[in-house]
């Protein structure tokens, strides 16, 4: 996960991409929220990374706690995207010199207080010295066959949504408290046939941006119906990143469903935000009627 995906670093993953090694029982690999594996016969294996560093990821003010949380809550996060359910996770530290236990300790408890919720059990990892204080989380999942969301699946006429409100996660520390949605994938891929999912990593613009483009299609983003922050605008919802949200996508006839079915109940968790359409572009439609494309990099006409 990147703090922010840029261009140069897509350009760089496509690279590597292209000269990784596959086996057979590599369903995907490189280029969704985790890699697929096959398994048994009737689950995948999911696996996936996230590296984060202080001055990146988190800053000196962040409690040694919270970076705990957020190291393994962004893993989480990239499992519930793909329909899954986390099950094991390495943790590796690289520590500089001065660092106390105390602060070891504490990243620790945020993340065994989040692995005790989601029953992940850390089996192993590994620590290092370094300047800079490091995590990286590796996490394994799996998810039933039948069960399992790309991003390469939206079809022209889905709806979109997402499962909360987005912008200005950073100025909130919202980064750093965020529930993975696991819950609420379960339920969209037990009840439902969710056509692609990805999390909110680096803003509602690029990371719709990388359904869009594996699933050749394009999009247009309703600005009035997009669930914002306290404080946070259209812009911020789009570029901001680190919300952790899931967008995904569903067939018109199920979108009807799942809407009726959340104003029966009176719960609403899923937010309909736009809809896919064949022309490959994003676009955001504004409440008087004017329609703007929006770059992968975000919207920065306000
Ligand atoms: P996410 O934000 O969901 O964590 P990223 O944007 O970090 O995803 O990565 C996109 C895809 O590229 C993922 O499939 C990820 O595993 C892969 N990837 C990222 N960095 C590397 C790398 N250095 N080597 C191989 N694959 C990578
Ligand atoms: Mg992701």
């Amino acid at each position: 996960m990147s703090k922010r995906g840029s261009f140069t670093e897509f350009g760089l993953i496509e690279k590597i991409k292209k000269s990784a090694v596959s086996r057979p029982d590599v369903v995907c690999g490189i280029g969704d929220d985790t890699a697929v594996l096959d398994y048994s016969a009737s689950k995948y294996l999911l696996m996936t990374t996230d590296m984060m560093a202080e001055g990146v990821h988190f800053t000196k003010r962040i409690e040694p706690r919270s970076i705990g949380h957020k190291a393994l809550a962004c893993n989480i996060s990239d499992i519930a995207a793909m329909g899954g359910i986390p099950t094991h996770a390495v943790v590796s530290i690289a520590l500089p010199p001065k660092t106390s236990a105390r602060f070891v300790k504490d990243v620790y408890a945020g993340i065994n207080a989040l692995a005790r919720r989601f029953k992940v059990s850390v089996v192993g990892g590994d620590t290092i010295s370094s300047r800079q204080f490091v995590i990286n989380i590796t996490l394994l999942g799996e998810v039933e066959k039948k069960n399992l969301v790309l991003r390469s699946g939206a079809r022209d006429g889905d709806w979109i949504f997402v499962t909360g409100s987005l912008g200005r996660s950073w100025k909130s520390d919202r980064h750093v408290s965020f529930t993975p949605r696991v819950e609420e994938a379960r339920f969209l891929v037990s009840r439902y046939k969710p056509s692609a999912m990805i999390d909110i990593s680096d803003g509602l613009a690029g990371d719709l941006g990388h359904i869009l483009k594996q699933s050749r299609v394009g999009g247009v983003l309703v600005a009035d119906q997009i669930p914002l922050n306290p404080k946070a605008n259209v812009e911020n919802a789009l570029c901001d990143g680190e919300d952790f949200e899931l967008a995904f996508t569903l067939s018109d006839a199920q979108s009807r469903k799942l809407v009726d079915w959340q104003l029966k109940s009176g719960r609403w968790f899923f937010y309909p935000i736009g809809v896919i359409t064949r022309s490959k572009d994003l676009k955001l439609m504004t409440a008087d009627g004017r329609i703007t494309k929006i770059s992968s990099k975000g919207y920065s006409h306000f």
